[in-house]
């Protein structure tokens, strides 16, 4: 792959590449599960770990965590602590240094300022009422050549040019906020790369995502790693659940005496890989289960 703008890239920028590249090429899974601090981990979360972490140790591999801490009015105290302690207490347990996109900003904004530079981004002022019924960005400021500064005590989003022969239907991806947040697009393409993430698993509901992160492995000239989404967490009658039934984590389960093991049951038989009802350590699921079965559970 490579893209022509690539050709410049500043050399410590291009090194996060290589770096990644390297671990990527190294030729082993490495996958990643990335909650974002919002609270405690849903039981829907924790589905979606066990079965990331499953794919993972099923391939022999390696599974960082990641913490998507960026948007801070939406983080909570003690969220970060609760995820890790929570994982653990389940013995879904992570290689390496938790990774938090919040000590990462340096680089999101090196790459803003460098797609910037290198023409790749437009200054969008549309605001979300004019965009609520298109499904797509149909583009609306691409041409205007609006400033980036404050303007009418507003700043603009930054938006990536999208090239019009794109295949995955994006659009312009936002990459900067118009709150001067920098997007979870961005960041996460990003850190997939600096990584050497080679397997993606998460929730179903992250399947829209896809397209514009595709775009943007695309615009950086990249090759994105293999991305399958899990199932949603269903009810005992196969009803998903709201987020309100969903909300409250392990605590009522633990509450109830419930252990680890009793958890782990619970999860998986969710997910139809045990009757309801059984009790097993992560690990022990893990030696009973094939990779064509865990594949089954995720596209
Ligand atoms: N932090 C995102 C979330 O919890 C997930 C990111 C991802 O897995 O790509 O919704």
């Amino acid at each position: 792959m490579g893209s022509p703008f690539l050709m410049s890239v500043p050399e410590h920028l291009q090194q996060h590449l290589e770096e990644g590249r390297a671990l990527a090429a190294a030729g082993g899974y490495r996958g990643r599960f990335a909650p974002s601090p919002t609270g405690v981990l849903h039981l829907g979360n924790l589905q979606t770990a066990l079965l990331s972490w499953l794919a993972a140790r099923q391939a022999s591999g390696i599974w960082l965590l990641r913490i998507d801490d960026l948007d801070t009015p939406r983080n909570r105290a003690g969220a970060i602590e609760a995820i890790q302690s929570d994982l653990l207490w389940l013995g879904l347990v992570w290689d390496g240094p938790v990774v938090l996109q919040s000590e990462r900003r340096g680089i999101y904004h090196s790459w803003l300022s460098w797609l910037r530079r290198s023409g790749s981004l437009f200054a969008c002022r549309c605001s979300r009422r004019e965009l609520a019924d298109q499904p797509i960005y149909p583009g609306l400021c691409r041409q205007a050549g609006h400033n980036w500064g404050w303007q009418r005590q507003r700043l603009p989003s930054w938006r990536l040019r999208v090239a019009d022969d794109d295949p995955h239907g994006s659009g312009d991806v936002v990459l900067r906020r118009a709150d001067g947040f920098i997007a979870y697009q961005l960041a996460t393409v990003i850190d997939e790369l600096s990584f050497g993430i080679t397997d993606v698993v998460r929730g179903a509901d992250l399947h829209e995502a896809l397209p514009a992160q595709r775009s943007l492995f695309a615009a950086l000239g990249e090759h994105p790693p293999q991305f399958r989404h899990g199932p949603l967490l269903r009810d005992a009658s196969g009803q998903k659940l709201s987020k309100r039934e969903d909300s409250s984590g392990l605590e009522p389960l633990r509450d109830a005496g419930m252990n680890a093991a009793a958890v782990i049951g619970l999860l998986a038989s969710g997910l139809q890989l045990v009757a309801p009802g059984e009790c097993l350590a992560a690990t022990e699921l893990l030696e009973h289960l094939t990779q064509q079965r865990i594949n089954e559970l995720i596209s």
